[in-house]
């Protein structure tokens, strides 16, 4: 689960983390009253969108010229001249795809005078089972560009959970970043804190890009982008307050009601499969025979009847799909109750795109009959490799 910066930000001050003051609006009187209890004299009006990008981001309707998501500005007046222009607006950065994300609310913060600007992140490493700490000395910048064109400018090392944070961390933060005298103290008193939230709140990422050093010495969360681990949610009610449904598909917020795991993609073949293994050699045959999936869709082990109807509803609901495919390998999942659901959900959404069904193990012959005597207008497949040519086979002789 991803929260706004304004939210990572107070939960990081939480553990003393220093960010700058600020607070959030959702409209052009909010932004000007924020700005006048902050008192200037520069301020910053902050897109906040779950992505990020938004400085260098372009707002549709505007011109080219116009200025990007994250805006300096030196007035009251001016904020909120531009909390009228951002707000309600669609932003679009090199993280949100060509739709873009629109802006419902903003952050309106006091002004840092940047001496310097860099890089830090904390992320669950599963390889080491360890917290990795990447940090650079070019912050600021698209990560993924510093590592492709200058990899040596990124420093990773690793936290062992047993032991936490040492000061000999603190110290090697300090030297990635090249500073010292009372910066480097700072990155030392740091990174503990980072370390505390980052495992107190069951974060699965934080990055601050970027941290910066300002001309009087100070080192201050400049930007922070925090996702959660969402399977240890149920023990932060306080972080699931802080989720905002505006900003994720509603597809995935209804499959999460019936704990299904879905994820919404750009493709147009659905898929409705058993086992998350499984799933993903779905997308990839599909991608074989020269389609793209729609969606990842994992109805677990031990679907009942209304999880498959609910999973079915939900691809069907998606106006991409333009065919499903049904592939259930019946384990403790059996194929009679996914047959069962299918043909129910149908019944009651209707089909009007070709569907296609691969049943295998568990009570499949049960299974088969029941979508046999269904009356539905269901192709059969043998196996996954058949399954899936059918459907793609199916999707363009619909076209
Ligand atoms: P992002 O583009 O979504 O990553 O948003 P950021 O919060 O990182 O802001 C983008 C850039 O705006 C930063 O890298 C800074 O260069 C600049 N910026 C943000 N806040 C301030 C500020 O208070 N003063 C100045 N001068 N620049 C700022
Ligand atoms: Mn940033």
């Amino acid at each position: 689960m991803n929260i706004h910066e304004h939210q990572a930000k107070a939960v990081l001050a939480e553990f003393g983390v220093p960010v700058p003051k600020g607070f959030a609006a959702f409209t052009p009187d909010e932004a000007a009253s924020a700005a006048e209890r902050l008192g200037g004299p520069v301020f910053v009006v902050k897109s906040q969108i779950h992505a990020g990008g938004r400085g260098k981001g372009r707002f549709e309707g505007l011109g080219p010229d116009a200025k990007g998501g994250v805006r300096v500005v030196k007035s009251v007046e001016d904020v909120r001249k531009n909390a009228e222009e951002m707000l309600g607006r669609v932003l679009v950065t090199h993280q949100t795809g060509p739709k873009g994300k629109q802006v419902n609310r903003l952050y309106i913060e006091e002004g840092a005078d940047i001496a310097k600007e860099f890089y830090l992140s904390l992320l669950v490493d599963r390889e080491t089972s360890r917290v990795a700490v990447v940090a650079s000395t070019e912050g600021g910048m698209n990560i993924e560009d510093v590592a492709h064109e200058t990899p040596d400018k990124i420093v990773t090392f690793f936290i062992d959970p047993a032991t936490g944070v040492w000061p000999h961390h603190g110290l090697q933060l300090a030297t990635a970043l090249g500073l010292k005298g009372p910066l480097a103290k700072q990155a030392s008193a740091l990174l503990p804190q980072l370390y505390k939230a980052f495992v107190d709140k069951d974060m699965a990422m934080l990055e601050v890009n970027p941290l910066i050093a300002t001309g009087d010495e100070r080192l201050i969360v400049l930007d922070a982008k925090v996702s959660f681990d969402s399977n240890a949610l149920y023990r932060h009610p306080d972080v699931v307050a802080l989720r905002d449904e505006t900003e994720e598909d509603p597809k995935e917020i209804e499959a999460s009601k019936y704990d299904l795991s879905y994820i919404a993609l750009d493709g147009e073949i659905g898929c409705m499969v058993n086992g998350a293994g499984l799933a993903m050699a779905t997308m990839d045959i599909i991608k074989l025979y020269g389609a793209e999936p729609a969606n990842f869709l994992d109805v677990g082990g031990g679907a009942g009847k209304e999880k498959v109807i609910a999973a079915f509803k939900i691809i069907t609901a998606d106006p991409n799909v333009k065919g499903i495919l049904v592939n259930i390998f019946g384990g403790i999942m059996r194929c009679d109750i996914i047959a069962e659901g299918v043909v129910a959900a149908v019944k009651e959404v209707g089909l009007k795109v070709p569907l296609v069904v691969r049943l295998e193990g568990t009570n499949v012959e049960l299974g088969k009959k029941i979508i046999n005597e269904s009356g539905l207008d269901v192709i059969a497949a043998n196996d996954l490799s058949d399954g899936a040519q059918k459907i793609v086979a199916a999707v363009r002789a619909g076209k």
